[in-house]
């Protein structure tokens, strides 16, 4: 085994769980998309198209988390129903926390579309799809279907 293959090279993921890997040996580059391996496995196996085997260490750029209380609706895709409030608790580029009031039936891997206006100068409507990666009691975690890399409202509540 060759000193390449010992260590694990450094990739950074970017807030839309993309990767781009830079084979070792043929310096081919691939853009794989990794979030599922997001908080579980860090150092993965990657096979180049040379079929060369290496090893990568995925590490996660955690996106600028603004905490709030913020009300609003979110309503079960596709067919909007069932819907209810919650309390909008933290948003970032990558997605949403809220708390459901009530008792709700929302389980990771549901879509949801959440609506909402932030308490910016202009209160932005945010309206987004959603699909929830966490779910604790009345506390739901959810990361934005569509990217918000052109949600100049969004982008700018997030800097200030
Ligand atoms: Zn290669």
């Amino acid at each position: 085994m060759n000193a390449i293959m010992e260590t694990a090279q450094k990739v950074f993921v970017n807030q839309d769980g993309i990767a781009v890997i830079k084979c070792p040996v043929c310096e081919g580059v691939k853009t794989t998309k990794v979030d599922t391996f997001k908080g579980t496995r860090h150092v993965v196996r990657v096979k180049c198209t040379c079929q060369e085997t290496f090893m990568v260490n995925l590490e996660f750029r955690k996106a600028y988390r603004k905490e709030i209380k913020l009300s609003g609706d979110y309503a079960h895709l596709p067919h909007k129903r069932p819907r209810g409030k919650m309390l909008v608790v933290n948003i970032s580029k990558t997605g949403i926390g809220a708390q459901i009031s009530g008792a709700h039936s929302i389980k990771e891997g549901h879509e949801l579309q959440m609506t909402f206006n932030l308490d910016d100068r202009h209160h932005s409507l945010i309206d987004k799809k959603v699909v929830v990666r966490l779910v604790r009691k009345s506390y739901v975690g959810c990361e934005f279907i569509e990217p918000t890399s052109h949600d100049r409202a969004l982008g700018f509540y997030l800097m200030v």
